[in-house]
């Protein structure tokens, strides 16, 4: 008797497990999210299905548990599928929070109309995997009617309780409390409350903070006319750039234009990751003084006390806590990155005719700010199909990473990674060669960086941000001014070691601005530069 009820329950679970591996495998669960959804529901569906034997209630009832089980789960799923295509994110992001939470009607209305086309796709799925699984519950009920009603046995009993104990164990961590179906909506609700309230101290805390205009002490000494660009790119690591010797020819764009530039061969980002890099970037904030972002100005400020026209053009997530804040200081704001058809909507290259806008606008002097995706995870996300040419590569990488043991899955991602990479060469190439013709006639000069670099199977089994390897920090930097640069002084200006916690001062001198805050020893482009000893992760570099 015993066996039947077991069989029972397990088969049960079989249907809501295979529908959940048929939204993984239709791509619109990851991997992780496969698993954790599979935990949560491995306990919960036969331990409530179980408590319906339990309880001794009509076979109605269990079937009518077990649906509702599996359909809160694939309705999940289909949601999460939607979200993926939509945003090419994954959809606890930011950015989905912000379009689910801060929207209205008129806007929600524009969603549905904009987005039918991918609601169907999903909304199909969800009704074909759950008719399926009606029909076979149908099934099941019938062939255990004809057998006698089971009753639990003191085992069975002991096992139902230990399930939906496992199931509400399950929500003490709070990675697998996300994946609740049930909760998933409420807890980012909160989160989203708790990120706009964050931003709305700080604001409060750096108004409360900041040194006085008067002792910025900023003064313009450049000529009338004058446009200076700052491309931040994303993820960026220098070795797998052709431009720094990588065997894959993944920048063909920017090798061609090598005698305009100024490829420093040695930069390091000041950190691993985005929010905190950045902050030491666009503020004086530095490894020895990493608070000194709430009392001192940021670039943005300085630019516009400098009577400069302030432009930030950005793929990324707006609104993003600190860094949004600074964003929103700039005279003109373009966030692109919103999401309208499936995953195009966030590629580089759809800022270039914002830039182009931002170029011919006729203030006499402009600071553009253009923040892109670079190669942020996921890799293969970031780059139009044409630009797929790594992927089963038979080449030297290849061999060597082979030889050096990176998995197959590391190796996938290499390709495309590099694929990204190539992406990157065709955007920040264009955006080079729009400055140079936009600005024939003015003073112009364009700094491109990234904000940290990436691992990729350089030096470990291991893909993304790392803390503790160069390879998180290695990026690439590169400068184009319009006054010509002699050969010999490009050399010397190339080897110069540098880490990004100081390049504001470089972008101040680039500006033509003297402030409290400008020291040209910390201007890689300045003749009165001095290097300073570098640190990652709290080691000397
Ligand atoms: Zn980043």
């Amino acid at each position: 008797m015993g066996d039947i009820i077991l069989k029972s329950l397990l088969y049960r679970l079989c249907l809501g497990l295979g529908g959940l591996a048929l939204f993984w495998a239709l791509g619109m669960l990851g991997a992780s999210e496969y698993g954790k959804s599979a935990a949560l529901m491995a306990t919960a569906l036969p331990g409530l299905a179980g408590l319906c034997l339990l309880l001794r209630a009509r076979a109605a009832w269990l079937s009518a548990t077990t649906l509702c089980v599996i359909a809160t789960f694939f309705l999940d799923a289909a949601t999460k599928g939607f979200l993926r295509d939509y945003f090419g994110l994954r959809p606890n992001h930011l950015l989905v929070l912000q379009a689910v939470f801060n929207t209205n009607p008129s806007e929600t209305g524009e969603f549905f109309r904009h987005n039918w086309r991918d609601i169907a796709e999903a909304s199909a799925v969800f009704v074909m995997l759950m008719s399926a699984v009606i029909v076979l519950e149908r099934r099941l009920s019938r062939i255990e009617a004809t057998s006698a009603p089971p009753s639990l046995r003191r085992s069975g009993k002991i096992a139902v309780a230990s399930l939906l104990t496992g199931f509400l164990a399950l929500h003490l961590n709070p990675t697998m409390a996300k994946e609740n179906p049930l909760l998933y909506w409420p807890i980012r609700y909160l989160d989203y409350q708790g990120q706009l309230a964050h931003a709305d101290k700080l604001q409060r805390e750096l108004e409360r903070n900041m040194a006085q205009r008067a002792d910025w002490r900023v003064q313009y000494h450049g000529p009338e006319r004058k446009t200076v660009v700052w491309v931040i790119g994303e993820s960026l690591n220098r070795d797998n750039m052709s431009l720094y010797g990588y065997a894959r020819n993944t920048t063909p764009m920017l090798n061609s234009m090598r005698d305009d530039l100024t490829v420093f061969r040695d930069v390091v980002s000041s950190e691993p990751a985005t929010m905190a890099s950045l902050m030491k970037m666009l503020t004086p904030a530095s490894l020895d003084d990493p608070e000194a972002w709430t009392r001192q100005p940021d670039l943005v400020m300085l630019a516009r006390e400098a009577g400069y026209r302030t432009y930030w053009i950005s793929n990324q997530v707006p609104n993003d806590g600190w860094l949004g804040l600074v964003a929103n200081r700039a005279d003109e704001r373009v966030f692109i990155n919103k999401g309208f058809g499936r995953g195009e909507n966030n590629f580089d290259g759809n800022l270039l005719p914002d830039f182009d806008t931002a170029l011919s606008s006729d203030a006499p002097r402009k600071l553009i700010i253009v923040h892109l995706l670079g190669a942020h995870p996921t890799y293969d996300m970031r780059y139009p199909e044409e630009f797929a040419r790594f992927d089963n590569s038979d080449d030297a990488v290849m061999t060597a990473l082979e030889a050096q043991g990176r998995s197959l899955w590391v190796r996938r991602l290499r390709n495309e990674y590099d694929n990204a990479m190539a992406y990157n060469d065709y955007v920040v190439a264009n955006l080079i060669r729009k400055t140079m013709s936009a600005t024939a006639s003015t003073d112009a000069s364009l700094l491109f960086s990234s904000d940290h670099a990436q691992e990729v199977g350089h030096t470990r089994n291991h893909t993304g941000q790392s803390v503790a390897d160069a390879s998180g920090y290695e990026i690439p930097m590169l400068v184009w001014t319009r006054d010509k640069i002699d050969s010999q002084t490009r050399a010397a200006l190339e080897s110069r070691p540098y880490q990004t916690d100081q390049i504001e001062h470089t972008i101040l001198g680039m500006l033509d601005i003297d402030s409290a805050y400008y020291d040209a020893s910390h201007d890689v482009l300045s003749d009165t530069f001095r290097p300073r000893p570098r640190s990652i992760n709290g080691q000397a570099y």
